[in-house]
């Protein structure tokens, strides 16, 4: 599809849509039954869960003694490196690497960004300021969006944003149901991505810190799945 994303966004492009999380059945595995019908294939579908990274497994406290390390590392972490009139860097943003062939969601680094980047690079943010828009809940704006304003995307190139988003939601949500039955009939199974987070190590966590955190990662992933 070409929609032409400006630079620097065209990891758009690249990034995988998270999946909602499935229902608590998902968990049961096959068993084959005796004297039954002979063993089928069972399939092994890996999931990617939605809000799965840092900001959801650290406490309070951990999230701002992070967000002193990232303003440590970066000197000018006050402007935000991905527009071009390097609007105020408010939000924390988490740089992810998708790794398709291992199915690993990579951590590799951390900066400080405006809130109109934070929502760009937010399929779920952006998602919820859709459906508040279509239920007539969205205020209107006193000043033209960040994303036209600062970011010079024309609003045909938003508009193409909103139906890319609205459409792969909707793909999404069948591919599940897909997956949910299979799971039901016994043909399926469902596993979630691994994580990896040795980088994290660069603001200075130690190796058993970033276990920890990992270990943290896998539990949410699997309470995602389980729609926990
Ligand atoms: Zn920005
Ligand atoms: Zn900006």
């Amino acid at each position: 599809m070409s929609w032409g994303v400006p630079s620097p966004f065209r990891f758009l492009r690249a990034v995988p849509r998270g999946l909602a999380a499935l229902p608590s059945y998902v968990a049961r595995r096959h068993v084959s039954r005796p004297g039954g019908r002979p063993e089928q294939e069972v399939r092994t579908y890996y999931l990617l869960p939605t809000q799965w990274s840092l900001h959801f497994v650290m406490t309070e406290r951990e999230w701002q003694n992070f967000k002193e390390r990232v303003k440590g590392a970066i000197p000018d972490w006050a402007r935000c490196p991905l527009c071009p009139k390097r609007c105020k860097a408010t939000d924390l943003d988490e740089i992810w690497e998708y790794d398709h062939q291992d199915r690993v969601k990579r951590f590799s680094g951390a900066q400080f960004i405006c809130r109109g980047c934070h929502w760009l690079k937010s399929p779920t943010w952006r998602m919820e300021t859709w459906t508040k828009a279509a239920e007539g809940r969205l205020p209107a704006p006193s000043e033209p969006p960040h994303i036209i304003d600062c970011l010079g995307w024309t609003e045909e190139q938003v508009e193409a944003l909103r139906r890319r988003d609205l459409e792969e939601h909707g793909l999404q949500r069948q591919q599940l149901a897909h997956i949910q039955v299979e799971v039901q009939a016994g043909e399926a199974i469902v596993r979630p991505w691994e994580v990896d987070l040795t980088l994290l190590g660069q603001y200075g966590y130690s190796a058993q810190e970033i276990a920890e955190l990992e270990s943290r990662m896998r539990d949410l992933a699997w309470r995602r799945l389980l729609g926990r």
